[in-house]
């Protein structure tokens, strides 16, 4: 029997029938509220879209629906882009979208996604919980109304779809490409036409001409826009986005009035999914990967180094420039920066160490 029935129950019993007509409503039905979710993303969009249903389920039933999230897809409430200033002024309660959306409020949001050749996914989820990232995170949001979370990550981004072969630099020039953030930045200092589109609007872009070549995602999400239908050469790695890290704002005012119990919620859910989130990544990725190659044909190429090398020199002029804009982002550089310059010592010891031994061609099973 719940809270309900047993008051309604009590209530009948000592009273009678006609008390219990005017019974006050349970306290978790009169305390209950419903919280506005926008995302940037289309309805149910696999990883990314159901990542955000997911978060927002989890908060629902860790409250027992005294939190009650509702989740608004790309344009339901307001469009994709406009989620930051519907959280910001209070019309939504809290987004889920990726932070380098955000750039034109300040760069240092770019630091909370992904910047090219910055930090991988676990590097990032270091650097904002044990890194000193987090706090300066709150300092960046607290000025737009925000209390900011990782709510997810995509791992390593792809490089993207090509309709022509990459060999040098040159092949950059005047080539129209889908890329938001900084990496579209870099790209236009190499002679790209970078543009920042919504996912939506990829694959219509691309299939008229508006666009030459895109980069979204990874295979899962690519595979599901169908960006294969249309390019044919699909490029590694994706020096842009290296654990794209998917971010949660929630409105400050409304952040500050929880209770200590559901801000604790919320900050447990945030944290689940951006762990579920890269474990679906890797685990779904695996499988596209397979049949992009296999049932669809795709090329795959892999950027050679003396075009990385040049793109990454222009990564860390355009990084450096966007830092020098403004002094928040300069403190929020300068730690990136020193976190970068430790995480890179240790990763050549560990993670890269262990993928160039692994593929090392001993038999294994
Ligand atoms: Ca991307």
């Amino acid at each position: 029997m719940n809270r309900r029935h047993f008051l309604r129950g009590t209530a009948v019993g000592v009273a009678g029938a006609a008390a219990a007509s005017t019974f006050p409503a349970p306290a978790l039905a009169q305390g209950r509220r419903e919280l506005k979710m926008v995302t940037t993303w289309p309805k149910n969009f696999p990883g990314l879209g159901t990542g955000a249903e997911r978060l927002a389920r989890r908060i629902t039933e860790m409250t027992d629906g005294a939190l009650t999230v509702k989740v608004f897809a790309a344009g339901e409430l307001v469009p994709p882009f406009e989620s930051f200033d519907a959280v910001s002024s209070g019309t939504a309660d809290l987004y889920h979208g990726a932070e380098y959306y955000w750039q034109g409020k300040s760069k240092a949001f770019n630091f909370f996604a992904a910047v090219p050749f910055g930090l991988t996914a676990t590097e990032m989820n270091a650097w904002i919980h044990h890194g000193g990232g987090q706090a300066l995170w709150d300092e960046l949001s607290a000025g737009f109304n925000l209390k900011p979370f990782m709510a997810g990550n995509t791992g390593v981004q792809m490089g993207g779809w090509f309709n022509k072969e990459i060999n040098s630099l040159e092949d950059y020039k005047g080539l129209k490409i889908r890329m938001p953030g900084l990496g579209g930045e870099v790209l236009r200092r190499i002679g790209a036409a970078a543009v920042a589109l919504p996912g939506g609007e990829i694959f219509p872009a691309l299939q008229s001409g508006a666009i030459d070549a895109t980069e979204w995602v990874g295979p899962w999400n690519d595979l599901a826009f169908g960006f294969y239908k249309v390019t044919k050469y699909y490029y590694f790695p994706g020096f842009h986005e290296p654990g794209t890290t998917l971010g949660s704002g929630v409105n400050l005012k409304v952040w500050e009035e929880l209770s200590a119990s559901h801000k604790a919620a919320i900050d447990v859910a945030m944290a689940a999914e951006n762990s579920m989130s890269l474990a679906e990544f890797n685990a779904r990725n695996n499988d596209a990967l397979d049949t992009l190659r296999t049932k669809h044909g795709v090329q795959l190429r892999q950027f050679s180094d003396d075009v990385l090398n040049a793109i990454g020199e222009a990564s860390g002029q355009v990084v450096a420039e966007a830092a020098a804009g403004d002094a928040m982002t300069r403190k929020v550089y300068d730690s990136f920066l020193a976190f970068r310059k430790k995480a890179i010592a240790w990763s050549r010891l560990s993670d890269q160490a262990y993928w160039n031994a692994r593929l090392l061609p001993f038999k294994y099973g």
